[in-house]
């Protein structure tokens, strides 16, 4: 369920803006620079797929395991471009797999944001 409704400050641009906890992990870009703003694990250990990605309050993508094996394959899904299988170079830690898929996220983030 949506938490409150939240004000958000950009750290980088310095614009606010309207913003919700969705999910418990996820993580938020601004809607007018496409910065990271914030990333949140909720749980910080055990399970934390899927992990969820934002421009300001709007969900635009999402990380999920998949495969038999728990966290050992990810695949992103960027809604309205597809889905891209995360390569984590066999490190699969929350961090090294969250970098994986931002650094796709970023790339479309700039190009079409
Ligand atoms: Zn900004």
């Amino acid at each position: 369920m949506p938490g409150p409704l939240h004000i958000k400050k950009c750290k980088h641009c310095g614009k606010e803006f309207d913003y919700q906890y969705h999910h418990a992990t996820q993580e938020l870009y601004c809607p007018f620079c496409f910065a990271e703003v914030e990333s949140l694990s909720e749980f910080g250990f055990g399970p934390v797929w899927p992990a969820y990605f934002f421009i300001g309050n709007k969900e635009i993508a999402a990380i999920n395991e998949f495969g038999k094996y728990p966290d050992l394959e990810f695949v992103l899904e960027i809604y309205g471009y597809g889905e891209f299988a995360l390569e984590t170079g066999g490190e699969t830690g929350f961090l090294k797999v969250m970098a994986a898929g931002r650094q796709i996220v970023q790339g479309y983030v700039g190009k079409h944001g």
